[in-house]
């Protein structure tokens, strides 16, 4: 079944308020296995909202609207809605008793305000229409049917919006579309988008049914395996294939299998299942590399020091680089990244310890170390790696990509030395 998306409101036309209550119904529309090939914002314009309706209804057999059924004169969804449809609107006693309830309310704490005859158009329901009774607010929502196509009137506000969709809609939609939607997710590091890509061209050329995406996110590929099926259990017994198949090509780079998983809490996790503790010496990147573990609960257990070691001076006094190394090879080198990785851990007396020297720019690079160069140690129970890095971008894309890398780099490091 098609469903289709018109957002209401010259705001969310003008930029003024960004659009989330399309974002959280594409998703839903995805949960419930709709496809959804179309959405459209329209402003407070009875001539191209028209329009706007008729199109979608065209096209799509499930119109889902947001906006525009308040009380005043802009508010026209439900009487352009019903007029697109050709369903007559008439007062549903039920939803005027309800606005009177509600209103009433309001006079509680509010003496000053008056009930106008303008909040009863709220009340006004085209025939045969469901109406959706509205706990938050005073706009209900509607459900409209005719000649097989379905329009579903709902308030613009989102927590009004929200409740809404969970009480009604969302399982009117799923008696309508009895088949669902389930994703995994599988999160790889370590190798790049396109070499992901590659690797399951041939998954992708032939999939049908579950299908494959893949998202590029900072330092890891993320993979979106969606099964459509009767039930949770049969779109799970149609993706594990698949997930073994992608875990025997990518091996230790998966670093996750589930939407929540984040790198750094793999690598925590890692960490605390080996039991073994981290400090990180970082220069280019302030501290961000470890700012990142922290972002963990319970990173306490694994993480004891995070040094910002940003001068030669501090590199020499707080983790014992010396100054030969910093006179010969300079500051950002395989060298120094070793020495500091090293001089970390005996410093703050941990099993493992990442180190971080670049250049994020703008100034500072030469022809030889360009800016975007990094060398990253990493030091564990003694045993020391490093790796050179050239990443492209401003001094704060530099940065971003460099801390993603490192983690990357240190759970490798990990799986490798320990
Ligand atoms: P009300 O009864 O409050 O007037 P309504 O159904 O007429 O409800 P609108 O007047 O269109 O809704 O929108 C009310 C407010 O809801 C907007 O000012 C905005 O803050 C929020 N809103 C509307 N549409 C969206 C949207 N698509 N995404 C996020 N917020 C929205």
């Amino acid at each position: 079944m098609i469903a289709e998306l018109i957002s209401v409101g010259t705001e969310i036309l003008l930029g003024n308020i960004v659009n989330t209550n399309s974002a959280y119904l594409a998703e839903k529309c995805a949960q419930l296995g709709l496809s959804l090939y179309y959405q459209t914002v329209v402003g407070d314009n009875e001539e191209r909202m028209r329009e706007t309706i008729r199109t979608a209804l065209g096209r799509s057999d499930i119109v889902i609207l947001t906006g525009g059924l308040g009380p005043t004169e802009d508010d026209l969804t439900k009487e352009v809605t019903a007029e697109v449809m050709g369903l007559a609107l008439k007062e549903d006693p039920h939803s005027r008793r309800l606005l009177d309830d509600y209103l009433a309310q309001y006079q509680k704490n509010d003496a000053q305000r008056r009930i106008t005859s303008n909040n009863y158009k709220q009340a006004m329901v085209p025939e045969g229409a469901a109406v959706l009774d509205n706990h938050n607010g005073t706009a209900p929502g509607l459900i409209m049917e005719k000649n097989g196509k379905t329009a579903i009137l709902l308030p613009g506000p989102p927590g009004e919006m929200k409740a809404m969709f969970e009480e009604y809609v969302f399982p009117w939609l799923r008696k309508k579309q009895p088949e669902m939607i389930f994703s995994q997710m599988i999160k790889i590091c370590s190798i790049g988008e396109s070499q992901v890509a590659e690797e399951i061209q041939d998954l992708i050329e032939s999939q049908t049914n579950p299908t494959i995406a893949p998202y590029a996110k900072t330092g890891e590929v993320h993979l979106r395996i969606t099964a459509k099926g009767n039930s949770r259990k049969e779109c799970e017994e149609l993706i594990q294939p698949v997930v073994r198949e992608l875990e025997h090509r990518f091996g230790k780079n998966i670093f996750a299998e589930s939407e929540n998983m984040s790198l750094e809490e793999a690598v925590t996790v890692l960490l605390w299942e080996r039991n073994l503790t981290l400090s990180t010496a970082e220069s280019c990147t302030g501290g961000a590399v470890a700012a990142r573990i922290v972002n963990v609960p319970g990173a306490s257990d694994v993480l004891m020091q995070g040094m910002v070691t940003y001068s030669n001076q501090a590199k020499r006094k707080t983790l014992g680089v010396k100054e030969e190394t910093l006179n010969l090879y300079g500051a950002v080198s395989e060298e120094c990244a070793g020495e500091m990785a090293e001089g970390g851990c005996s410093f703050a007396g941990t099993d493992v310890c990442l180190s971080v020297t670049g250049i994020a720019g703008p100034g500072g690079g030469t022809p030889e170390k360009p800016v975007g160069t990094v060398f990253m140690g990493c030091c564990v129970k003694g045993k020391t790696t490093v790796r050179e890095y050239h990443f492209i971008g401003n001094r704060a894309r530099i940065r971003e990509q460099t801390v993603a890398h490192g983690l990357a780099f240190l759970r490798a490091c990990i799986l490798e030395n320990s």
